[in-house]
This record gives structure tokens, C-alpha cells and sequence, in this order.
């Protein structure tokens, strides 16, 4: 093994050197190609190496890189925080920046609790979530997310925050099917609410379409209508975490778009600064900041790195680039053509069990065979092995849980960069055909 004092996730492996990336490719140090169709873990938006991006970065690199938010703000700050309000429409005008995924969806945690403290309503702090789920990596996030891998190790530190079963249709809790069930995983909410008592809970988050933990599961049409009315009835913020949906990912700029939802508070991520530079949001409604802004007057978070002007400039651009080459826009039928390519692969090969998801995040679960839905064995270790066979052919997939528990499936998220062509989505179907038929072969 060789000597090495960066922590890699696999202690070990070893891992390709990359040397540059160029639009959906990237290239190791010897010169192999790597379609990266996952966009790293759902983040390089809009390909590698955007020249506009590198303009930007540079133009404010020699103004100023750094400056504390406790003592000034600055034009990228302020216009990013204007512009993103204009974008998310409703009354989500005010964001919060913030780095990562997990200090977005913290900040919003703790925001949700503010908002009822500031209303005299100092018990509702739990916050519910469901299993199989995944809102970041730092403790608070953890503790509602859904995801027992990531917990079990400090499940002692944790708050016990995840409650109901997520809308899976395809393994469906409840042995139902939408819409004849009448979303029982939705109604699953409010005997959790009635359970627990709504004077003890702030929010209730969710991510519009499960990615890491169940392999890009979307809902069914009305599950979150039903979810936010239960939500409103009981007096309890609807929290999206839209780290991984936001930014034009599923052709909007929030998922929730998609069913007309506009949540109370958002968590931003991941395509917010397309892999350029760290930045993440919360993005707070006015309903929200309103008892903050006339109460104490001061959100109680913050990151020495929060709103510096460096990665504001950078989501800036970002958000340029996505609108001057009508990216959003053209992300349904980019996500049709795939989808359908996709389709025609579960049918060639019996371990694709489902494919499904929404706009350019896709999700594929494997079984052993496709008309029993059985789950491979935790010891086959198959999503891993999809991984690397596809790696070897040059392509970059996203490992995901998947199964009732998050744990007992194999999936992956296929979500390359929204600026794909054609000709590069049959280049990834050609390179996964070849993945999944030596993979096929080697179950014979
Ligand atoms: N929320 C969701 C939905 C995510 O997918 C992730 C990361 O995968 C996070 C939060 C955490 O983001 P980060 O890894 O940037 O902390």
C-alpha cells in the first residue's frame, strides 16, 4: 500500500489522481477519462473547468477573498442573497450562508427553533424526519437523518428525531399503491405528530427526492401537498432539504416547485457553488424572520467562513452561467432522453430492479432479480462492485443506500452535470451497458 497521510475514505485504496476536468469528463494524472456521471456527489452542476466561472473567481480573488461577517458585508453577499430571493420565489427572501450541506441544514434546524422560542413557544424544539434519509454529516444534521449507517457509531450523542417511513413506492412500507393508498406514508405524519404532541415540535424536514440514503426515491404527485397542509394544521415549519435538489438539479430551482410547495425554510448545497468553492444556504420565509426580526434581532448561528465574498461570487456565476445558456430549462427533456435509455437497460438486464427519480437525479436499485425484488445479500457488496466496474470503464457513478431500512439494498445515482449533450448521454449509456453486462456475466 502506498504511504499516504490524507485521509481517504478507504484507508486502503488507492485513488486515481486527477489532473484536470473539463465539462462532463474528468483526467487522471495518466491521462484516462472519466465521464463523471454523478457530477462528483451531485455537485459539479455545470461541468469542470467553466472559463466564466475561473473569470469570476479570479476577478474577486484580487479584490477580496475574505471578510468577517460579524464586522461587513460585501456586493457578492448582498447581490447572491437578492438574487437567490428572486429566484426561489414565494416569501423565501432571506438566506443565511453558510459552507456545507450539514451547516445549511443545521442552521435551519436551529432557525425553526428560534422561530417558536421568539414566539414564546420554547418547548416545540424536536424536529421529525424520516428513515432512510440523509440531512448532513455534523451531529445536529444527523440526528435527523435517517441514515443508520452514518449514526450507529454515536447514536449515544444523537437525538432520536426520525419517524416515519419515506414514500417508496417501489418497496412501499405499507404494501399499498399510490394513489388508491391515500399516501398513508404521508398520513404516517400526523399519527406521529398526535404521538408526540405538536407543542414539542418545531419542524418537520424532508428532501424532495431521497438521494444518498435511498437512491434518488421521488415522491408520488401529492405526497408533499398532503405533507404541508399536515404540516400548516398542526402549527409545524416545513423544512426542504434541497442540498441536493436545489439549483436546477431537477429542472427548477427548488424541487418543491414541482408540486406547487413552497417550503417555510430551505437548506441549499451542493450545485449552489457547482464544486467551484464551499457554499451552502439557508433560505429563510418572511413568515419566519418576522418574530426573529421584531424579537431578539440576530439569527443565533454562524461560520467564520459564512457569506465570504470569494464563494458569493462564485454561486453568482454560477447562477449566470445557468441562466445565460438556459440550462434549468432544457434539464426535462435531457432527463427524458436518459430516462428512457435507462428504462430500456432494466429491461436487458434482470438485477436492474427500478429506475426512477426526477429531472437530471436518477436513481437505479439493484436485486437479484427484477420480478421478486429480492435485495442482494449485505455481503455481495453489489453497489460497490457497480462502482467499480463502472469506474474501470471510465464512469463515475454515485453509490446510494436503498432498501426499507437504507441499508439492506444497493443503488446508485446516476446525475451527471446539467450541461450534458446527447452525444455524451449515449457515451455514459454505452459505458453503463458495458458496466452492467460484465456485471451480469460475472452472475452466471
Ligand atoms: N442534505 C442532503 C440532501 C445531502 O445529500 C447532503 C450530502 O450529500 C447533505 C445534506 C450534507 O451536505 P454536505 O456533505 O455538503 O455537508
Amino acid at each position: 500500500m502506498k504511504r499516504s497521510y490524507l485521509i481517504k475514505p478507504m484507508l486502503d485504496e488507492d485513488y486515481p489522481i486527477i489532473d484536470f476536468g473539463k465539462g462532463v469528463y474528468l483526467y487522471d494524472i495518466e491521462f484516462k477519462e472519466y465521464l463523471d456521471a454523478s457530477s462528483g456527489a451531485v455537485t459539479a452542476n455545470i461541468g469542470h473547468g467553466v472559463k466564466e466561472i475561473i473569470t469570476a473567481m479570479k476577478k474577486q480573488a484580487k479584490k477580496v477573498s475574505f471578510i468577517y461577517r460579524s464586522q461587513f458585508t460585501s456586493e457578492p453577499a448582498e447581490q447572491l442573497a437578492e438574487k437567490i430571493a428572486e429566484l426561489a420565489g414565494g416569501d423565501l427572501n432571506w438566506s443565511f450562508f453558510v459552507n456545507s450541506g450539514s451547516e445549511a441544514t443545521e442552521t435551519a434546524m436551529k432557525i425553526a427553533i428560534q422561530y417558536w422560542q421568539e414566539k414564546g413557544l420554547k418547548t416545540k424544539t424536536k424536529i421529525l424526519s424520516r428513515w432512510v434519509s440523509y440531512h448532513g454529516i455534523t451531529l445536529g444534521a444527523l440526528s435527523m437523518s435517517g441514515h443508520a449507517a452514518r449514526r450507529e457509531r454515536f447514536t449515544p450523542l444523537l437525538e432520536d428525531f426520525p419517524t416515519i417511513h419515506p414514500p417508496y413506492c417501489y418497496r412501499c412500507p405499507f404494501n399499498q399503491t399510490a394513489p388508491e393508498c391515500g399516501y398513508s406514508c404521508a398520513q404516517e405524519l400526523e399519527t406521529a405528530i398526535r404521538r408526540i404532541g405538536a407543542d414539542h415540535i418545531a419542524a418537520f424536514i424532508a428532501e424532495p427526492v431521497i438521494g444518498a440514503a435511498g437512491g434518488a426515491i421521488s415522491p408520488p404527485e401529492d405526497y408533499y401537498q398532503l405533507i404541508k397542509e399536515i404540516c400548516d394544521r398542526h402549527q409545524i415549519l416545513f423544512i426542504a432539504d434541497e442540498v441536493m435538489t436545489g439549483f436546477g438539479r431537477t429542472g427548477t430551482m427548488l424541487a418543491c416547485e414541482h408540486w406547487g410547495v413552497t417550503p417555510d425554510i430551505v437548506a441549499l448545497g451542493k450545485g449552489m457553488g457547482a464544486g467551484y468553492a464551499p457554499i451552502a444556504a439557508a433560505l429563510v420565509s418572511d413568515r419566519v424572520m418576522e418574530p426573529i426580526r421584531s424579537g431578539s434581532k440576530m439569527v443565533m448561528s454562524g461560520h467564520t467562513l459564512s457569506a465570504n465574498p470569494q464563494s458569493c461570487a462564485v454561486s453568482l456565476a454560477v447562477i449566470n452561467y445557468l441562466e445565460q445558456n438556459n440550462i434549468m430549462n432544457l434539464v426535462s427533456e435531457k432527463s427524458a432522453y436518459l430516462f428512457k435509455k435507462l428504462q430500456k437497460l432494466k429491461y436487458q438486464f434482470p438485477f436492474i430492479g427500478d429506475v426512477r427519480g426526477l429531472g437530471l437525479l436518477i436513481g437505479m436499485e439493484f436485486v437479484q432479480d427484477h420480478n421478486t425484488k429480492t435485495p442482494f445479500p449485505r455481503a455481495a457488496a453489489f453497489t460497490q462492485k457497480v462502482i467499480k466496474t463502472a469506474m474501470k470503464y471510465g464512469l463515475l457513478l454515485y453509490p446510494a443506500g436503498a432498501g426499507i431500512d437504507g441499508i439492506h439494498g444497493d443503488a446508485i445515482i446516476i446525475s451527471p452535470p446539467l450541461t450534458i449533450t446527447n452525444e455524451e448521454m449515449d457515451e455514459l449509456i454505452q459505458r453503463l451497458t458495458k458496466t452492467c453486462q460484465e456485471l451480469y456475466d460475472s452472475l452466471q
